[in-house]
């Protein structure tokens, strides 16, 4: 079921949401080479304890048997890393590197939740430009994202613009509802047809989320049971936002 938010339980998204935006501030200032992606969970942790919310994402059922709820506040994923990776002592950010960060804040029972790809000293132009157009096709997909569009408007939008550039949107994960849960209806893939899907009404609240390779789409799962890598080991780049939908243009709640 897709939730429609109240005017007050739209006031907690955006409290919520401008915190997650705070915690990647924070983490962004921290990057450079040498640095843990254990730090930088610390430091996320930090910028949402002060701020009065948690990280959602710590504790977060992996859904498969033998696989231990996840450990971190945040996924920081690194190069062919595509997503869920677990936040490690042994994992030292290198120059050249390239690192996504996704982040989920909860604050008086609603969540924010956004994701940026950073990059580690100087990095290749081929991954600058990756990063690029991830960012990129969260913004054509969110010109469809008004009353009256439909869900595979944004999808169709995403994809095809990936789709243009020489790169590939991953198939097996996608953008969702949020509010009380992390997870709501609807998923939202980044591919599909346009005029298809829910039609979009003011009072949603959803994370938009670009997940992309470089090279083929194919993906793998690492031993961990967690992170999901390029099978190719191509760069992989993720920008995430949780918008509302209102009577005009959306709001983008994690850029305020
Ligand atoms: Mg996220």
């Amino acid at each position: 079921m897709v939730t429609i938010k109240s005017k007050s339980e739209i006031e907690k998204m955006r409290e919520a949401c401008r915190i997650a935006n705070l915690a990647q501030k924070a983490v962004e200032q921290a990057i450079r080479p040498g640095i843990s992606t254990l730090e930088l969970d610390k430091i996320a942790e930090k910028a949402m304890r002060e701020n009065g919310a948690i990280p959602a994402e710590k504790g977060y059922p992996s859904g498969m048997r033998g696989v231990p709820d996840f450990p971190g506040s945040i996924c920081a994923s690194i190069n062919d890393n595509i997503i869920h990776g677990i936040p490690s002592k042994n994992m030292i950010l290198l120059e050249g590197d390239i690192i996504s960060i996704d982040l989920v804040a909860y604050k008086d029972g609603f969540n924010g939740d956004c994701a940026r790809t950073y990059t580690v000293g100087n990095v290749s132009q081929d991954a600058k430009n990756l990063i690029k157009v991830t960012k990129e096709a969260f913004f054509e997909g969110i010109k469809f994202a008004k009353k009256g569009f439909r869900l595979g408007d944004i999808s169709h939008a995403i994809g095809e613009y990936v789709n243009k550039n020489g790169y590939s949107v991953i198939k097996e994960f996608e953008g969702h509802g949020i509010g009380r849960e992390m997870h709501e209806d609807p998923g939202i893939p980044n591919f599909g047809k346009a005029g298809r899907g829910i039609r979009l009404e003011p009072g949603m609240t959803l994370a938009i989320e670009p997940m992309v390779t470089a090279g083929k789409p194919d993906i793998v799962q690492g031993e961990d049971g967690w992170s999901i890598w390029t099978l190719d080991e191509s760069l992989s780049a993720h920008y995430e936002n949780t918008i509302l939908i209102t009577e005009k243009e959306p709001e983008i709640l994690t850029l305020v």
